[in-house]
């Protein structure tokens, strides 16, 4: 039977970026993913001669700076994505506004996921490390000294130790017993490459519409950007023409990127937050969303996911340093250290929400006349910049 170090279930950015943070430590592993291995985006749209995907993330400083340790070349964040020097948030109804500084880039899920699948065929790191794809989970059972996964090809496997990184509806969580809450929200995630009569100038945009938030995504080119419409309405949003749909989205960003028109396909994303409430059993432990997924309104889940992967690889370098602590003393610290940090961002995604979600006439004017007090509260602004960024 072949026996590993560690075992990866699930090959989205959050797992191949755990293979290559362990491997780099000199550990031989396997990781598999009952999807196909990473080529190209599915819905793509040209933008001036390029592919440009609506599945963007907003990565913060601290994720770019780990993937870059982690291998991927420094050059690919400003070759592929946009830096984003900025953000601005403001009220559709024109009341309040809010800038704060930020950092990082915009940048296409299938970009990145194809830098770090990069990484990770190099051959120092592929001698060490199994793929495979088009492969599921069946099976686990775990004891003091390891763990026997059963995948869906039938071959039983055995490892030290188990990640189960795969999403929010992780099989292996369900396997492992552990049980998550979750909740759904009554909107849905609209997504869509657009051009804008303005430049966006590099700055990541949001509206608080009366069918919820707005976000313009800079991409690369100066007059284009994804859209990203989390909604209460999205299913005539995604039904009407594309001349109704760029009429409709123009009425909200006006005032900062003139008149839209939405190019290439829309696609949808039911929306829920949920979390694990544990995320370690035994010699498994899980990381990203399927120990915890949030409302895209921050732009926060896959930078979450990343930061999980830094304090997971941390907890067992620690264990190779410190023999005297158990693999499972190791994985409750990395729970310990990363749940609360996960369940205040949770939280605080939560409360933006509901907040911002068509609201009653007395809690706009509560939003409006906070986002007022905020713009001028610089000490406070930077606060949330940092956050954003990932430093708090
Ligand atoms: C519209 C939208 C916008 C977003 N914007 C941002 C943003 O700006 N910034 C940000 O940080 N985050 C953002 N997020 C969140 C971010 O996309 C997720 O947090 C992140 O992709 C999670 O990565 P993951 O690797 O944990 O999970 P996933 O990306 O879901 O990957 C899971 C992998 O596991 C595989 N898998 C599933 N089940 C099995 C199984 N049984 N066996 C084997 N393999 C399996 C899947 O094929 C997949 O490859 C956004 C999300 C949405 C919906």
């Amino acid at each position: 039977m072949a026996r590993y170090d560690f075992v990866i279930a699930g090959a989205g950015l959050v797992g191949l970026s755990a293979a290559l943070a362990l491997t780099r430590q000199g550990l031989k592993g396997l990781i598999f993913d009952h999807g196909l291995a990473p080529s190209g985006a599915s819905a793509t749209t040209q933008v001036l001669g390029l592919d440009r995907s609506p599945r963007v993330s907003a990565i913060n400083p601290v994720s770019v700076n780990f993937l870059t340790q982690l291998g991927v070349d420094p050059a690919f964040f400003d070759q592929a994505g946009c830096a984003v020097s900025g953000m601005t948030v403001w009220d559709g109804d024109g009341s309040g506004e809010l800038s704060l500084p930020s950092a990082g880039y915009i940048i296409e899920n299938h970009r990145l996921l194809n830098a770090v699948f990069n990484a990770i065929c190099q051959p120092s790191i592929a001698e060490a490390l199994t793929q495979q794809f088009e492969v599921g989970i069946v099976d686990l059972q775990q004891n003091d000294a390891t763990v026997s996964i059963t995948l869906t090809t039938g071959e039983t496997i055995e490892s030290g130790l188990l990640i189960g990184a795969d999403g929010s509806a992780s099989r292996t969580r369900d396997l492992l017993g552990i049980r998550s809450v979750a909740w759904r929200y009554d909107q849905t995630a609209l997504v869509c490459v657009s051009e804008t009569a303005l430049p966006h100038q590099g700055i990541a945009r949001q509206s608080f519409t009366p069918e919820g938030p707005l976000a313009f995504l800079p991409l690369p080119e100066p007059n284009h950007s994804v859209l990203v419409w989390s909604s209460t309405q999205a299913q005539a949003q995604l039904s009407c023409s594309d001349k109704e749909f760029s009429a409709m989205v123009s009425v909200h960003s006006a005032r900062a990127l003139g008149s839209v028109t939405a190019i290439g396909a829309r696609a949808v994303f039911p929306l829920q937050q949920q979390h694990a409430i544990r995320y370690t059993k035994g010699r498994s432990v899980l990381v990203g969303d399927a120990a915890h997924s949030i409302h895209p309104l921050a732009g926060q889940g896959l930078n979450l996911g990343f930061a999980d992967v830094i304090g997971l690889s941390q907890a067992i370098e620690n264990l190779r340093l410190d023999q005297r602590q158990s693999l499972s003393e190791a994985l409750r610290r990395y729970e310990a250290q990363r749940r609360p940090v996960n369940l205040r961002m949770t939280a605080a995604t939560d409360l933006l929400k509901r907040v911002f979600d068509p609201p009653s006439p007395l809690l706009r004017l509560a939003r409006s006349t906070g986002m007022r007090w905020l713009q001028d509260q610089t000490r406070l602004k930077e606060a949330l910049s940092l956050a954003a960024a990932g430093h708090l």
